[in-house]
């Protein structure tokens, strides 16, 4: 069973020409005609099955959108294999979007909605995002009104079924089986009205409330992180649940370290015989010092690379490298004895670094 591939369907490789499209069309379509397949009901099934394919693929801009959905589909992972699979994938999606066209007929109200994320920033030093912190974030977030108990109705009362859309929602009419509808305009689409509104949050079932959060910012944060807060967003309408707070962290640079990734980079400052005889000597990390050997002979930017010694990753997940580039530092100002100790080397190796630019 050719399944979902049109190209299948026809007997045609994907690469086949207009031509050869409506050739094997004609043949097919002769074949399982259902004028000349009388009691075979198979038969109509694979006609139309024909006449579909032939309808994309006889179309440019059809068959240009149906390979690229199928190329599309191909990628995700557990498709089965067969472009085919993946296309099925697809009107999955479209089927999706029916359902979610507007409740079916006599179906309940959807679910309460629920409420808003609210992203606030927070700036961190980058000690703190390298080691974490307890920070406290302010905003202002609604909250189900106390009075009401976030139904929007005067105590005592309580929303009353709409009577326009009688609780479903939609207005327009039942086209047998395919509700049309839009949100009905009496109840926004709630199903209720609030004959009889609360005082407190005038029917909004909400207050507004300036709350203070402690949040703990994990080790490893970078500029942009977000940092979730489940259940500390606006409050749902209705008895929704609520939204999610999300701590956007930024930043400010370190004098010292860059960060690429979970990687950190510094530039370190050798002396000249440092790098010629190579050496060892002590750099900074985030959380102290490290040995470093300069192997000998050790160019302007060599990049040496320290394991572990780099940000922490999210989640506990371990570490990045520190990589300390090489920067060889040449002295501005010679004394006299250091002066002749350097014309002493120059007479000792008469090499010519530029050799290689003339050859
Ligand atoms: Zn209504
Ligand atoms: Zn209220």
């Amino acid at each position: 069973m050719p399944g979902d591939d049109l190209y299948a369907i026809l007997g045609v490789a994907k690469t086949a020409s207009d031509d050869e499209i409506k050739k094997a069309y004609r043949k097919l379509a002769r074949q399982y005609h259902p004028d000349a397949n009388q009691g075979n009901p198979g038969a109509e099934d694979r006609f139309k099955e024909i006449s579909h394919a032939h309808d994309v693929l006889s179309d440019p801009a059809k068959r240009r959108e149906y390979d690229a959905a199928r190329a599309f589909g191909g990628r995700m992972p557990p498709g089965g294999g067969s472009g085919g699979a993946g296309f099925g994938d697809f009107s999955d999606i479209f089927s999706d979007m029916f359902r979610r066209g507007g409740p079916s007929r006599g179906a309940p109200q959807q679910a309460p909605p629920r409420g808003a994320d609210v992203e606030v920033e927070v700036t961190l030093s980058f000690d703190q995002a390298m080691q974490g912190a307890q920070i406290v974030v302010t905003a202002d977030i609604n909250e189900s009104c106390a009075t009401c108990q976030g139904s929007g109705a005067r105590p005592g009362t309580s929303p009353q079924l709409c009577p326009d859309c009688r609780g479903r929602g939609v207005s327009g009419r039942d086209l047998g089986g395919f509700s049309l509808g839009q949100p009905c305009h009496r109840c926004a689409g709630n199903g209720t009205v609030i004959e009889d509104p609360c005082a407190t949050c005038h029917g909004s079932g909400t207050t507004s409330a300036r709350k203070r959060y402690p949040v703990k910012i994990p080790p490893g944060v970078k500029d942009g992180t977000r940092v979730r807060q489940a259940g500390k967003g606006q409050a749902g309408l209705r008895g929704g649940k609520s939204g999610d707070l999300i701590v956007i962290t930024r930043v400010t640079p370190s004098r010292i370290f860059v960060r690429n990734g979970d990687d950190l980079a510094l530039d370190v400052p050798v002396t000249i015989a440092e790098a010629a005889l190579g050496a060892q000597i002590e750099i900074p990390t985030i959380d102290g010092r490290v040995k470093l050997t300069v192997p000998a002979g050790s160019q302007d930017g060599r990049a040496l690379r320290v394991p572990g010694q780099g940000a922490p990753k999210l989640k506990n997940a371990g570490r990045g490298d520190l990589i300390a580039k090489v920067r060889v530092r040449v002295p501005d100002h010679l004394s006299d004895p250091q002066r002749e100790l350097l014309e002493q080397y120059v007479a000792l190796a008469p090499d010519d670094p530029r050799a290689g630019l003339f050859s």
